[in-house]
């Protein structure tokens, strides 16, 4: 998913899965496609301190956490700062509530 994005020249958001209209601020219940209950967040270093979005653990479906302006604003952030996918700061915290 992350080397898609930094190879991507147009928005970053555009290349999520997921419904851009739809945020949440806590960590979703269910995902909204395959109504599983494993939610992980989504850390991008480099972008936002803290999840930026939320991703289903089965289907990878994602749910943004802020707007979709505020999220490609980090994920524009993160972009500059990494190069090399590789070194890309994306960390899935499952223990995030
Ligand atoms: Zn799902």
């Amino acid at each position: 998913m992350l080397e898609d994005l930094v190879s991507c020249k147009g928005k970053l958001v555009d290349k999520l899965k997921c419904d851009k209209e739809t945020t949440s601020r806590k960590r979703p219940e269910n995902c909204v496609k395959c109504k599983s209950k494993e939610i992980i967040g989504v850390e991008v270093m480099g972008g936002y301190d803290g999840v930026l979005l939320w991703e289903c653990d089965k289907c990878e479906h994602t749910i943004l956490r802020f707007k979709k302006e505020t999220t490609e604003k980090y994920l524009q952030l993160a972009k500059g700062l990494w190069t090399n996918p590789e070194d890309w700061g994306y960390v899935p915290r499952s223990e995030f509530n």
